[in-house]
Parts: C-alpha cells; structure tokens; sequence
C-alpha cells in the first residue's frame, strides 16, 4: 500500500473503560480477526494482565480497511501499557503514531493517567479523537463527558464519536474517523532506515523479536542492521507483519509496523526507544527521545530456604531476558543470608516479578519492603546512592540525604477531596494546587517524597475513595530532609533487612506502631522475644512477644501417632513464607509491616 493510504494509531484509556473490548471490535469489524478465533481481549495475552485486568505489554495489530470512499488502508494499532510504570513505553508508542482514540466511558469522566497519557500524545502532536465508549449504559452521559474532555484538555470534541464498544455501537463511525482525521505517515522512504523500537520480548527459540515503526526508509529479510544506541550488529532472519498474529513478509517501508527476529539475546540488546538502521548505510542520527529505563523502587528477595538460592539466580536471569528494567545484584544480608537486591520502575513492575517468580518458577520468596534511592553526600563531598537502607552510612560519615520528589496528580470526586488532602499531609506532601472540574469533580496536585508514594499510597487513596479517586506521578528532582536511619532489633539482633530510612520528625511514631506491627505479627515462640526500634545507639521503642504458654503438642495425649503427624504437617504448612532469623521465625508479612502503619 501507498503512504497514503497508512494509518497508525493507539489507544489511550483509563482502566476499564473499554480499550481492550475496542480493540477487539476493531480486529473484528475489519475481518482481521474472524469471529471463530476471536478470544475474549486479543490484545491482553499473558495471563497476569487478563487477571488483573491490565495492559503490561504493548502490542501491535494490523488491519485492512475497505473505507466508505472505497479505498483499501492499512491500520495499525499499537496498543500501549495502562500503568504509571510504563509510561516511557507508552510515550514509545505514542511516538509510533499519527493518532490515538482517546476513550473514555460516558458513564464516568477523564482520569489523571488518562490526562497524562493525552498531554503526552498532544506534545507529540498527534490527532486525538475522543470516543465517548459505554453510551449502552443507562447512566451514560456523553454530553457531560465531553464537556469534561473539552474543559480540562481543551480539545475540540466537535467530532467526537458516541460508542459501544461491547454492544458494537459507532464502530464503522471509528474506522472511518481513523482514516480521515489521522494523518498518513510522512513518505520519506528514500531515506536511509530509521525504525524505532515500541517493545520486544524474547522466545526461547528465535531469541528476541522486536517491534517497531519503520520512520524512513526501508528494511527487508536479510538485511545487516545496526542498533544505533547499543551499537550491535544483526542479520534479520525473520520481517513480518502483526495481523494479529505473526505473519512473514519480505520488506517493510517506511510509515509499516512490523516485527523482525535476528538471533537477538536479550531484551537488554533490543531497547525500547532504539533506532533500527542499516548496517551498511546507516542513518546520520538517531530518531530523538531515547532514554534508558531506571529502576525507582528497590527491594530484598530471598528465599525461604537457602538452598533455593541458584535457583533464584536463574529465575532471574530467564526473567531479565525479557525485561530490561529488571535489575539485580547479589545481597549478602547478616539476618537474612544470601539473596538479590532488586530494582523495579514502580511497585507494580515489583509485583509482577515476585508473582511471576513465585507462580512460574515455584520459588518461596521473602521480600522486603520497597524502598527508594537515597542520595547522600559525604563529608568530603562525594555524592554516593544507596538502594538499601541498611547501608546507610552512619551519621558521623555524611553531612546530608536526599531522596526523590514526585508531582502526584489525583483526580477525584469533590466529597473525598478532605480525606485525599489528609493522606497527602501524613505523607509529607506539599501542597500545589486543586482545581475544579465538571460536575463535582476535582483535581488535587501535590509534590510529595517518592518515598511516602511507594509506601501503600496508591491503596490508601483507592480505599479513602471508595475506588473513585485515580492518580498520576512523576519524577521531579532530589531534595534534601533531615532523614533518620530506623533499625530494629529481634531477640537483641539486629535485622537488617527490616531497616527503613524516615523523617526524623516521624521517625518515633514510625518506631513505635512498627514494634506494635511487628508484635501481631509474629507469632509466639517457646520463649519471650524483645522487639526493640533504634536510631543509632537510642532505643526508641520496645514490645516483648510473650512465650508460648502450652506444648500444642501436649493436645495429643502421646499416643496418637497419625494425628500427631498431621498437626506437625500442620504446621509446617503455617510456616511457608517463614524466615528463620537466629532462633526466631519470622513470617513476610513482617517485612512488609512498615507499609501498614496508618
Ligand atoms: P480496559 O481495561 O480499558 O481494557 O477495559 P476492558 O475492555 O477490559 O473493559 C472493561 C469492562 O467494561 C469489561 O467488563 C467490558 O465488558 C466492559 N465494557 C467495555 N466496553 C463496554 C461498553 O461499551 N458498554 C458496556 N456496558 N460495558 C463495556
Ligand atoms: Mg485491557
């Protein structure tokens, strides 16, 4: 096909509003997709995502489009992950397109993730084309949606289309907004190969397959190509097209989305943002925009039993060829023994990852809480990071911290607009701004430490809420704050792994309900256990766990051998996820206690 006749475009919506049912309409509308093979959410293939309901990975789908002017065009849909964690991914992608269908259901409004994703599009310069999605249900109200989308993002909604996406409703009006409001790409095909990178993943047969956008130029099977920002070399074995499903083709040109396969190793080799260009004739610069993704959020993973341990590494490893933002280093903890210290972009990259270590790789895992990178500078004026608070050097080595500062955007409901403000507070927050939308609708904007943010915000503002409140962050700069180091003390040892960092202006309360925390949660043992909170050498906090009064065994009369056996398999069972630190057994819920505390 013509340049001219090419239309790329993604999605952008909050979650739930109907982006994957869209897009399944869209595959079967154009016949891209038949009606028998047509699985619930196409788009949404690993089995974590369709749980909880979420985009991760981008995907991409071609279709052919006979419009009502009775030209054939090809549309592509790069689909983009609906998550803060991703949101270098999602401008990736963005970037890949001339357009995006701005969905949003009629029943709801415009959310902060959605308005972020919009700004981002609109910088970019891409044609938005609002979709007023669920106008099915009965408290639809497109009217005040789109004065919402028309307040806040001041974009002309003149065009906008009302739609159904699950009852099939305004799905011919979308197809044809596409072709005639999305600009085609720029024919620059004569120039040398520029294709940038949106996503890759890798198969444990063809090794990394790698999608992108051709921009300029050309590529075919065979080609020698070069990865301008990692600098290596490949031979492309494998060119096709996504349709949804891999299908193989000779060449691509430039405005094309495809995929290649090269004997790529990792992902790590493949970076989204990359440009693709000929080996032979390679293009004079980069495309613009690359950034190499930097973990935010740090934490501890050992297993329960040390003798998992290789097996960890290797779970890693495998994990790391898929995801380049996974990082991790070998950490020598005195209270947990060997484990990795790992670094994720957000929390919910960190909850993947330990779901995915523990359900596909069957690994019992202790993590501990997630903490941020500190910035200290010493006294002679070195600047050094810390992930782990445990190496905090000691107050006579530093002369100051830093940690990150965040912009939280929250858009919610007027009546929750106390309690959000409330939760900002607690959280160290300063206040920066709060605007009124349609319709009893607020936005609240704060600067809080990206510390405070990791910590259990996300499910504090959903429960204060009631789920109707959404948010958006991101990074602004370092600041500096008096900081305290917290180390607790089981059974007078110190645990390392169990340090956290906090403002010395909160550093006893935290102490304090963390020794509480700490109490419930472990259970007894057939002796008494201290629990002790301290800055340096001063004990702030103390809690005993009182010994166990009675031998459970005891219950069994001595006789009864079988139910003897089976009250020790009992309770060996309550034991998974239980580390053993000197004499005490400690579950994870412990490690995870210092998020629980308001
Ligand atoms: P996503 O998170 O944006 O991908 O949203 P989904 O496509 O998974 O849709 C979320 C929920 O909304 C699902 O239960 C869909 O069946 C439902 N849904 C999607 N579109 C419509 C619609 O047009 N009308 C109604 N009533 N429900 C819809
Ligand atoms: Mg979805």
């Amino acid at each position: 096909v013509p340049v001219s006749r090419i239309r790329n475009f993604s999605i952008i919506a909050h979650i739930d509003h109907g982006k994957s049912t869209l897009a399944d309409r869209l595959l079967q509308t154009t016949g891209t997709v038949s009606d028998r093979d047509m699985k619930q959410q196409f788009l949404d293939n690993m089995d974590l995502e369709r749980e909880r309901g979420i985009t991760i990975k981008l995907q991409a789908a071609r279709m052919n489009y006979t419009a009502s002017d009775g030209e054939k065009y090809v549309l592509n849909l790069i689909d983009t992950p609906g998550h803060v964690d991703f949101s270098y991914e999602v401008s990736r992608s963005l970037v890949a397109c001339e357009g995006a269908l701005l969905v949003v259901d009629a029943s709801q409004g415009v959310e902060a993730q959605t308005l972020a994703n919009v700004y981002l599009a609109l910088e970019h310069n891409l044609e938005i084309i609002p979709v007023l999605n669920k106008i099915d249900l009965p408290g639809a109200e497109p009217e005040r949606v789109i004065a919402e989308v028309e307040e806040i993002i001041g974009l002309d909604c003149s065009q906008a289309v009302r739609a159904s996406a699950k009852e099939g409703i305004g799905i011919d009006e979308i197809l044809e907004s596409i072709v005639h409001l999305v600009p085609p790409p720029q024919d620059t095909v004569n120039e040398p190969l520029r294709a940038l990178i949106f996503d890759s993943y890798y198969d444990s047969y063809r090794g990394v397959i790698v999608y992108f956008r051709v921009v300029d130029g050309k590529v075919k099977k065979g080609d020698r190509i070069r990865l301008m920002v990692t600098g290596k070399e490949y031979e492309i074995d494998e060119l096709g097209i996504l349709s949804p499903t891999q299908i193989q083709v000779d060449e691509l040109h430039a405005g094309e989305v495809g995929y290649l396969g090269a004997a790529i190793k990792a992902v790590e080799d493949a970076r989204v943002g990359d440009t693709i260009t000929l080996a032979y004739k390679p293009a004079a610069s980069a495309l613009p925009g690359y950034a190499e993704a930097k973990p935010m959020v740090f934490c501890g993973l050992f297993p329960t039993d040390a003798a998992q341990y290789p097996d960890l590494r290797e779970a890693l490893d495998k994990l790391k060829l898929n995801d380049a933002a996974l990082n991790y280093e070998p950490e020598n903890s005195s209270a947990m023994g060997f484990g990795f210290r790992c670094g994720f972009l957000g929390l919910l990259h960190m909850e993947i990852v330990q779901e995915r270590l523990e359900r596909e790789y069957n690994l019992d895992l202790i993590v501990t809480a997630p903490s941020v990178v500190y910035q200290i500078t010493t006294l002679d004026q070195e600047k050094i990071f810390i992930d782990n608070p445990s190496k905090l050097p000691e107050p006579q080595y530093r002369e100051s911290i830093a940690e990150p500062y965040v912009k939280v955007e929250i858009i919610t409901p007027e009546s929750f607009v106390g309690t959000l403000m409330e939760l900002c507070q607690n959280r160290r927050g300063i206040f920066k701004d709060m605007k009124y939308l349609t319709q009893g609708r607020t936005t609240l904007t704060y600067e809080l430490p990206l510390a405070e943010v990791v910590t259990d915000f996300f499910d504090q503002m959903k429960s204060r809420s009631r789920g109707y409140a959404s948010m958006e962050y991101h990074l602004l700069e370092y600041r500096e704050n008096p900081l305290v180091k917290l180390d607790i003390m089981i059974n007078g040892d110190p645990v390392d792994a169990l340090a956290t960092i906090t403002h010395r202006d909160k550093a006893y309360n935290v102490g304090r309900v963390l020794v509480e925390k700490l109490k419930e949660l472990i259970p007894r043992h057939q002796f008494k256990i201290p629990i002790q909170a301290s800055i340096g050498s001063r004990i702030i906090a103390s809690e005993n766990i009182p010994a166990l009064r009675k031998d459970v065994l005891a219950k069994c009369y001595g006789g009864d051998i079988s139910r003897k056996k089976k009250l020790l398999k009992k309770q060996a069972k309550g034991k998974k996820r239980m580390k053993s630190i000197g004499t005490v057994d400690v579950p994870q819920s412990a490690f995870m206690a210092v998020l629980r505390l308001d």
